[in-house]
């Protein structure tokens, strides 16, 4: 076991009970500091660790890092461009650090209030810059879902689906971070029984329950990369909540796909919580039947368990849970899918992303999207305040949770928030 994985270390910082954030977690961020700059950070329970002052005092000093540049760049691309086994040895010196029996830092009380600070006094800015952006399509259920209301109930899989992890390439700038507001989006709809279009505020906006891993290597044209070498390509994940125009999406998307309908802005959560950290929670993905090419065949456990959660919370009101999916339900898993994309000899950067696709469980309850939830609005949900929701409505804010917890430990994603504005007049 990674030592920096023990469910037996406490932290000399306090970790509340059900906390996202124990010691076993130490998930990789950029924290914009007092004086306005920005810096990786780390986090432990409530407390915000400033990476670039434990480097300052020489923490990282031995541990071979071509470049401590890395703890003072305003994103964490450099950082994670040094590869997986210095992502492991900074965790794990993290790890020693703030561990209970550890004396390095702790009760020197100057360095300590340099080095940490109260997470709600801290705003957490964007942690890679993203240079490329793949969305793939990899829930069968939720392909399921959408291929019976849109396309034919007794097909509802196209014939390359169970071959491909089909993706397409979407829109990196508009990847926002967590705490955002989005105007709706205005655009071109084909209202029902219309034979020409309309332009307007989008009338079904929706998120989708996405996560999306962030890539930590460098490859050049040409060069692939196997489904048994994925994961070591791979630095962590977020939460991803993909906005959604449902009916901008139904006019635009044939032939060429998603365009307006999705790159309005996309809301992801601001700690990337790293592969290691998650080792716990392997688990057999589900059956691939038939067979897929050898390319794609795999070993092991290759999905994990990882609890997605969705709250709507409108103007003034309490929040209400409205689904319950995991990660774990994903047909093709992020190794298939790292290596189907390089197949080609399609290169990637430290730092591009690429979302899972809308998660749906199998049960209407864990649908990852108010288009599957309500079935096209057929069957509003409720809210505690007694009001319904076919889709999300001006003001209302939606929150995305994600957390791995087995009977030792809970490493947890935070969340992403993000509030939808009127349309802008
Ligand atoms: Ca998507």
């Amino acid at each position: 076991m990674t030592k920096a994985n023990n469910p037996e270390l406490r932290s000399w910082i306090t970790v509340p009970d059900d906390s996202d954030f124990p010691i076993q977690n130490i998930p990789f961020g950029i924290m914009k500091t007092n004086d306005g700059e920005r810096h990786p950070a780390t986090r432990i329970g409530n407390m915000v660790i400033d990476l670039s002052v434990l480097c300052d005092f020489g923490f990282f000093d031995d541990l071979g890092i071509p470049d401590l540049s890395v703890f003072y760049t305003p994103v964490l691309n450099d950082f994670i461009a040094l590869g997986k086994n210095y992502w492991s040895a900074v965790r794990e010196r993290i790890s020693e650090l703030f561990s209970i029996d550890n004396d390095a830092l702790q009760g020197i009380e100057d360095a300590v209030k340099l080095v940490t600070r109260p997470v709600e006094e801290v705003e957490m800015m964007m942690p890679v810059y993203v240079g490329d952006y793949t969305d793939f399509y990899s829930s069968i259920e939720h392909a399921t879902n959408v291929g019976k209301m849109f396309r034919d109930p007794d097909n509802a899989l196209l014939p390359n689906w169970k071959h491909i992890p089909v993706a397409y390439h979407g829109r990196s700038s508009s990847i926002v971070i967590s705490g955002v507001q989005i105007h709706r989006p205005k655009g071109q709809t084909l209202p029902a029984g219309a034979k020409e279009p309309v332009f307007g505020p989008t009338r079904l906006l929706d998120f989708e329950l996405e996560v999306a891993f962030i890539t930590g290597k460098k490859t050049t044209l040409g060069e692939t990369i196997s489904v048994d070498e994925a994961e070591d390509a791979i630095f962590g994940l977020v939460l991803f909540n993909d906005l959604s125009a449902r009916d901008i999406q139904k006019w635009e998307y044939v032939p060429l796909g998603p365009f307006l309908s999705k790159n309005f802005g996309s809301v992801i959560s601001p700690w990337i919580i790293t592969l290691e950290a998650l080792e716990p929670f392997r688990v057999k993905g589900p059956k691939q039947d038939p067979p897929v090419l050898p390319y794609l065949k795999y070993n092991g456990k290759k999905n994990f368990d990882i609890n997605l959660e969705v709250y709507i919370k409108p103007e003034n009101g309490e929040e209400t849970r409205i689904t319950r999916s995991n990660y774990k339900y994903l047909y093709w898993n992020m190794a298939q899918q790292l290596a189907h994309h390089t197949v080609n000899g399609c290169n990637i950067n430290p730092g591009d992303m690429c979302a899972s696709g809308t998660i749906s469980g199998p049960t209407p309850d864990s649908y990852g999207s108010m288009l599957e939830l309500t079935w096209r609005g057929e069957k509003p949900l409720k809210l505690k305040d007694g009001t319904e929701r076919k889709f999300i409505q001006d003001n209302d804010t939606v929150i995305f949770r994600g957390y791995a917890e087995n009977e030792n430990v809970k490493i947890g994603f935070g969340e992403s928030v993000v509030k939808i504005l009127p349309a802008i007049k």
